[in-house]
């Protein structure tokens, strides 16, 4: 199959950690025989410093011109003086709503090798596996009216969602509950608001086209809680912009860092796939990044562009492999690790852990 990759590596270790990204996916191309091909291109800091804007015409025509979008981390102290929209934070969100996608997919997932790193007990984190599904671009942070009058002291920001656009996510979410565990829980505040009574009417009328998935429907508040007491009982969680944002960080802790957690969002122009961690500033140039977040995106990159689920497997056992083996990144490591691993030394035990999954797979060239 043919891919082509616009490659936006960005600022701090977002180079460092997509380097090891495109390793993988090499791999996986020369394995299968498939051509996937890349195009770099500037976002952030580095755009502001080569070109004096954080999201280039040049980027965004590569972007919307190509089949996926890999994104390194964006963010760079030495622009903080800047205002806002001339960050290169200002580059991700305006990459964002360029490529359009609505559907924010996030995985947390407890590893075993990982337990003791997680804030959380053990016996409560194992075997969770969670797949968030998050509206990402309605609600309360587009909805209009949004005003803050200073004249009288009042705010007001607007929840709005249209049936389209719930639906639109929600059949994502279904599709995705379908080829995992077949369980799907819909957050919402239903109890409260209007918004979340459209929500849960529209996810209703929607499962009866999913008789093999199993809906149930929790309050947010509630999913807060039960996300730290029982996270195994969750499959997909499908909900909208800002309890997506705050549920998914949640259970973010549940992996034991930020460096390992992948995200992909897909449903617009052009898919993105983006690990969840920043630019991490205070480890940038010192090649002690963690890998794996980037490398997981890499493989939902398989798995939701290039339709190679069998090699996006082979590369999420590769990583936990590499972990069962005792390889860490510093983030990880707890003292009574033998073994702490550069990024590149990372990338190369996860590397030869895909190397010999690959070899199991038929080849096809
Ligand atoms: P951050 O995610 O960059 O870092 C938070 C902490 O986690 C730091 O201590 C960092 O060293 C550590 N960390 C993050 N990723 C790691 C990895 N792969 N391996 C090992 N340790 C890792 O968040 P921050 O410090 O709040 O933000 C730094 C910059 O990144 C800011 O400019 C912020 O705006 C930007 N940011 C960008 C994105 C993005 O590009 N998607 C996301 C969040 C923050």
């Amino acid at each position: 199959m043919k891919l082509h990759i616009t490659v936006v590596a960005g600022d701090g270790i977002g180079p460092e950690v997509t380097a090891e990204a495109l390793r993988i996916l090499r791999t996986v191309a020369e394995h299968g025989g498939h051509a996937f091909t890349y195009q770099d291109a500037l976002i952030g800091g580095a755009a502001i410093d080569a070109a004096g804007t954080p999201l280039p015409q040049e980027t965004l025509d590569a972007a919307l011109g190509s089949d996926a979008v890999f994104l390194g981390a964006v963010g760079s102290n030495k622009f903080n003086a800047l205002p806002p929209g001339e960050r290169p934070e200002a580059g991700l969100l305006a990459i964002r709503a360029a490529l359009g996608g609505f559907a924010n997919l996030r995985p947390a997932f407890a590893h075993p090798a990982l337990a003791q790193n997680s804030p959380l007990r053990p016996e409560v984190i194992a075997g969770a596996d969670i797949l968030f599904v998050r509206e990402l671009l309605g609600g309360l942070y587009f909805g209009r009216p949004r005003e803050w009058n200073r004249e009288t002291h009042e705010a007001w920001n607007t929840m709005r969602y249209t049936r389209g656009e719930i639906e639109r996510v929600a059949r994502v979410a279904f599709e995705l509950a379908g080829k995992r565990r077949g369980k799907l829980t819909s957050v919402d505040k239903a109890n409260v608001l209007e918004v979340s009574q459209l929500w849960r009417a529209t996810v209703n009328e929607l499962a009866k086209e999913y008789p093999a998935v199993a809906v149930e429907h929790e309050f947010v508040d509630a999913c807060a809680m039960h996300l730290m007491n029982t996270p195994r009982r969750f499959d997909v969680i499908l909900t909208e912009n800002l309890f997506g944002d705050i549920l998914s960080d949640e259970a973010g802790v549940i992996a034991g860092s930020l460096g390992v957690l992948p995200s992909a969002t897909i449903g617009g122009k052009v898919n993105l796939y983006e690990p969840v961690h920043g630019s991490a500033p205070d480890i940038a140039g010192h090649g002690i990044a963690n890998p794996i977040g980037a490398i997981l995106t890499a493989a939902m990159l398989l798995r939701h562009s290039a339709g190679l689920e069998a090699e996006a497997q082979a590369v999420e056992t590769a990583v936990r492999s590499a972990l069962d083996s005792g390889a860490r990144t510093k983030d990880l490591a707890r003292g009574d690790d033998a073994q702490v691993l550069s990024t590149s030394e990372m990338g190369d035990r996860i590397h030869q852990a895909l190397t010999a999954e690959l070899q199991k797979q038929p080849q096809t060239v």
